[in-house]
């Protein structure tokens, strides 16, 4: 079968030919549809983040997959069920408490593997292999976008942690702000239509597509070349929630002056090391004073996929149509992985229904 995969050494996604799995106990073979690609998979081709699966010369790519059950192997899936596979697994030598609890998604990254991102082949490839307990199923009509599951619940997670530090008191979030017009965060931005006033930021000229979505779905676009974060609640109004999707460092902690008295910071972004400066004492002093909270947030675990399916039933189709840029046949796979400005989400088709 053909796979997408990136060599040790490359910086550049390659077809292979591999054998196809067999499913082991437990495990069912699906028959993949698409693959979605993100942020996170350029950053393992770059080399950045992740890792290579042990021994191996390669790894295959890919962590957001929609495909349909070929063979359920006696588990309680049916042959033709549409599914979409969570993304960590156990460390080889096995399981640990996270995932005997059902919560991986809480692990540290050195109790997990993540397929087609850390020590764990990807779903890039015709067919793959997962246990029954990782696949979560979805109505028929969503193949062609089933691979927006796995972000989906990325946000689901993170939105959850967020209300949950907020739960104590009564909360009642009336603004949003989106840092990222990436795809992690225009989904989000998808996702937020009960909060009354949204903001996404970026930092690109118009005419752009991301900014087209952004005012489409009625929030109001902020170039960080002209408003820096801290200086939002000046130019626009202060956040009950600000969801940092941009892995830019600074805004960890320019985004706590953008919040509102007790709102809540979720960041997602996955930067690299880089040292500056920060007025600790004020940041601080912020935080409690304003009852503040700051929650990091990584990963989803299959209540979070659940909740997912239904998210993405509530997201409108224009939306959707538009948010796809480009579904790309695996031969034409650098295509998919190119990220420029016309680019929004892009993805990989193996197969369809
Ligand atoms: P992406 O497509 O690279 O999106 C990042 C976006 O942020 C880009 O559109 C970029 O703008 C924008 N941006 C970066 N710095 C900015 C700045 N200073 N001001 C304004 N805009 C800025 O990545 P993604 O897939 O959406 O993911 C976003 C981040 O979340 C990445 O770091 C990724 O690794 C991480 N992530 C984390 C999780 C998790 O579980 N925690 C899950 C998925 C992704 P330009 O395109 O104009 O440069
Ligand atoms: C994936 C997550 C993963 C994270 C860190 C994200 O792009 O969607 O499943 O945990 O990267 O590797
Ligand atoms: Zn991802």
């Amino acid at each position: 079968m053909k796979a997408i995969v990136v060599r040790r050494g490359s910086e550049t996604p390659a077809v292979i030919e591999k054998p196809r799995p067999d499913p082991g106990p437990g495990e069912a073979l699906v028959r993949t549809l698409r693959v979605g690609v993100d942020g996170t998979d350029r950053e393992v081709i770059a080399g950045s983040h992740g890792e290579f699966p042990e021994g191996e010369d390669h790894l295959v790519l890919g962590h957001e997959a929609v495909g349909v059950v070929e063979d359920p192997n006696g588990t309680d899936l049916e042959r033709g069920d549409v599914v979409a596979p969570t993304v960590r697994r156990a460390p080889s030598g096995g399981g640990n408490g996270y995932f005997e609890r059902g919560e991986p998604d809480m692990a540290p990254p050195e109790d997990a593997l993540e397929r087609g991102i850390a020590g764990a082949h990807g779903f890039m490839a015709e067919y793959f292999t997962s246990p029954a307990e990782y696949l979560v199923t979805m109505p028929r009509e969503f193949a062609a976008v089933g691979f927006l599951v796995e972000p989906i619940s990325v946000s689901e997670k993170a939105l959850e942690l967020a209300a949950a530090s907020r739960s104590s008191f009564q909360w009642e979030p009336e603004t949003a702000l989106v840092l990222g017009n990436g795809s992690l965060g225009l989904l989000t931005l998808a996702m937020l239509d009960e909060y009354d006033r949204t903001y996404c930021l970026g930092r690109r000229d118009r005419p752009d597509p991301t900014i087209d979505l952004i005012e489409e779905l009625g929030a109001t676009y902020v170039d960080s070349r002209k408003t820096p974060v801290d200086e939002i609640p000046a130019v626009h109004e202060p956040a009950d929630l600000v969801y940092e999707a941009t892995g830019y460092a600074r805004h960890a902690f320019d985004s706590v002056e953008a919040l509102a008295p007790n709102g809540v910071l979720a960041l997602l972004g996955v930067p690299e090391s880089w040292q500056f400066e920060v007025d600790g004492g004020d940041l601080h002093r912020d935080l409690v004073l304003h009852n503040k909270a700051v929650v990091g947030s990584v990963n989803s675990g299959v209540g979070h996929f659940e909740a997912a399916v239904d998210a993405l039933c509530d997201i409108p189709g224009w939306f959707l149509d538009a948010f796809v840029t480009g579904v790309f046949a695996p031969e034409n796979c650098e295509e998919a992985f190119v990220d420029d400005e016309t680019t929004i989400k892009t993805a990989v088709q193996f197969d369809t229904l």
